[in-house]
């Protein structure tokens, strides 16, 4: 289904890898753009932004904020730059052989159950 451009996959960004680790194994595609655009933040910053995160926080989960989004728009600044992992959002969420689970992502237009922006 056609992103809705809800912004809510980069604001926050979930994420299981650390920078460290990003830094060390470089196998992330797109990893320079990540290492030098992301930014960790705490999960108390997260649930603020979007309070539904609570509800699905694991351990093990960190949240990035990206200097190349726009928080007044909720757009992204750098469309044709952005690496391959948000151009894969949500499908990339089925790399694990789990179904799509989009609860923490209610406004996403891969979710089903939410009507056009
Ligand atoms: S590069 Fe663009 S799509 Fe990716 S996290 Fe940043 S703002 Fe979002
Ligand atoms: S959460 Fe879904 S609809 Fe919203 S910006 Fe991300 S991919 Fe698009």
């Amino acid at each position: 289904m056609a992103c809705r451009q809800c912004g809510d996959c980069c604001d926050p960004i979930l994420l299981r890898a650390t920078k460290c680790e990003i830094r060390a194994d470089r196998s992330l595609e797109g990893d320079d753009f990540i290492l030098e655009h992301w930014h960790r933040v705490s999960k108390a910053i997260a649930f603020q932004k979007r309070p539904i995160l609570r509800e699905s926080h694991y351990k093990g989960r960190r949240y990035y904020i990206c200097d190349r989004f726009d928080t007044t728009t909720r757009r992204c600044s750098a469309h044709d730059d952005r690496p391959p992992i948000c151009r894969a959002f949500p499908e990339n969420l089925r790399t694990e052989g789990r179904p799509l689970n989009l609860r923490a992502f209610p406004q996403c237009g891969s979710n089903g159950t939410t009507s056009s922006r």
